[in-house]
């Protein structure tokens, strides 16, 4: 196998390689595999330019492929293990190298890493490739997210690679190059508890610290901090997800970050039609990742991570059960607040007497009525009275509704809700056709007027009625981990 060749760093990239300087168990030193023909399909300039990298298109499709290692990154595979669908599996990077940690112009810290760029030392069966519609999915459905202002890795670049990658079928193959706070993981504790090595384990819960928690240091118990505020960030998250009807679809522990961003964008979608149950992914078959299900397997994810913990929490294994299992219990409540607090603002409301029965309802009907989750917080938020007059039921809670807000102010509540509600999503299907026209014909240009248009969520004034518009067979659509 050809060795990628070492070439100057003429692009901006500033790497400091912290991971490298954890304890060797931690990673593995490796290189990406060349790929035949690196060819730029889409490149994120805006984010680009904030990180501050820069170059010409051909030479950065090199370097975002791995057939040129840039001066400065030393890339490695990471070590973790994790539950998938409930079991525990060592796992690791099987198909990502992270390039280097890059610093940014005003010095934040952010991976790069590339997906898809050969196999590693964690590959197992796999190939370690991936397919151009994949990764083209991660960056649009990533960069909707940021648009949605959700805490979650980004995408810098898809470069084809002019290789064929088969899963059932024959695929053309591409990289990807995401940018995060970082990859760590809750399938990264698991993997150092498991490695039994509690030295290591100990320089590992540091570096996770500093580099994301740094006031968490001098607290009297570091471990149980971290556990607290990464449940508190992962509630954040998953309240996010479902105030704009996010499903992630495969929320693994190995695919749940510490610092709360939203990571491993696979069978991931956007809800249309409200109805709790949604599961998009083919392979969840029992709805373990439904939408409404999202909480609870966060804080069993938390639970997991608890467990990892325990001999970093105390030395004694009961005292530190029972302080991680406090932490754990708080979990339901504080989500539940969290989540009723998010709903109240969908709705504008300031949680009077009656209003929880308001939003109970709403949902009732919604899932009854088989309404459209986005567009009827978008009808809600503009005022717009036919919406609500399709149905009787649906007629009688719109008028108890405008009883309960009758005497709020209305601009406060308008700007609340506009600021709460995106006026639309990327829908299932528009992403499907632009992935298939960028999959079939190399033509992006679909996928870029998502991401342009999606940078308007929260723009009321501009009227899309194409990214409202839900097709009838909505309800069988299915999203594949055939990556
Ligand atoms: P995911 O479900 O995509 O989060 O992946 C779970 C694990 O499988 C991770 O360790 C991946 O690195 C690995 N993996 C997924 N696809 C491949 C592939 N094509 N080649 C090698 N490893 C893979
Ligand atoms: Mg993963």
């Amino acid at each position: 196998m050809l060795k990628p060749p070492t070439i100057p760093n003429t692009f901006g990239f500033n790497f400091d390689n912290s991971y490298l300087r954890l304890p060797e168990m931690c990673y593995s030193k490796q290189l990406p595999t060349p790929v035949i023909k690196p060819e730029m399909l889409l490149f994120n300039e805006e984010l680009a330019t904030q990180l501050g990298i820069k170059g010409e298109n051909n030479l950065l499709a090199q370097v975002l492929t791995g057939n040129v290692i840039v001066e400065g990154s030393e890339p490695i595979a990471q070590a973790y293990a994790g539950h998938q669908f409930g079991y525990f599996t060592m796992l690791g990077d099987g198909r990502a190298h992270l390039l280097g940690e890059h610093i940014t112009p005003l010095k934040s810290r952010f991976d790069l890493q590339l997906k898809g760029s050969g196999p590693t030392a964690y590959s197992r069966r796999g190939d370690g490739r991936a397919t151009v519609s994949a990764m083209l999915r991660e960056y649009v459905m990533s960069e909707s997210m940021h648009a949605l202002g959700i805490p979650t890795s980004r995408s810098l670049a898809v470069v084809n690679t002019g290789e064929i990658v088969i899963r059932e079928l024959y695929h053309r193959g591409a990289v990807l190059t995401r940018v995060a706070g970082s990859h760590l993981r809750v399938g990264h504790f698991e993997f150092m508890n498991k490695a039994g090595n509690v030295e290591a384990y100990k320089i590992f819960l540091a570096y996770t610290i500093q580099r994301h928690y740094p006031h968490l240091t001098t607290t009297k118990n570091p471990a149980l901090s971290l556990l607290e505020e990464v449940m508190h960030n992962q509630i954040r998250l998953v309240i996010d997800w479902m105030r704009v009807g996010f499903i992630h679809g495969v929320m693994n522990t190995d695919n749940m970050s510490i610092s709360g961003e939203t990571i491993d964008y696979g069978p991931c979608a956007f809800m249309n039609t409200y109805n709790p149950e949604t599961v998009f992914s083919s392979i969840d078959k029992d709805g373990r990742y439904a939408f409404i299900n999202q909480p609870g397997i966060a804080q069993w994810n938390l639970a997991v991570l608890a467990g990892a913990l325990l001999p970093l929490i105390s030395t004694n294994k009961e005292e530190a059960l029972a302080a991680a299992q406090e932490i754990i219990n708080t979990f339901p409540s504080l989500f539940e607040k969290g989540h009723q607090q998010m709903m109240l603002n969908k709705l504008g409301l300031k949680g009077n007497l009656g209003d929880d029965k308001l939003i109970e309802s709403l949902l009732e009907l919604m899932t009854h009525l088989k309404l459209d989750y986005t567009n009827t917080f978008y009808a809600l938020t503009v005022g717009n009275r036919e919406y609500f007059t399709q149905h009787d039921a649906l007629e009688t809670w719109y008028d108890e509704y405008q009883l309960a807000v009758k005497n709020d102010n209305a601009e406060v509540r308008l700007k609340l809700m506009q600021q709460t509600n995106p006026a639309f999503i990327p829908r299932n299907h528009i992403v499907e056709e632009a992935l298939e026209l960028a999959a079939l014909n190399n033509d992006t240009t679909h996928v870029q007027s998502i991401i342009q248009t999606m940078k308007k969520t929260y723009d009321y004034n501009y009227n899309n009625e194409t990214y409202r518009r839900v097709p009838q067979n909505d309800n069988t659509y299915k999203t594949f981990c055939g990556t």
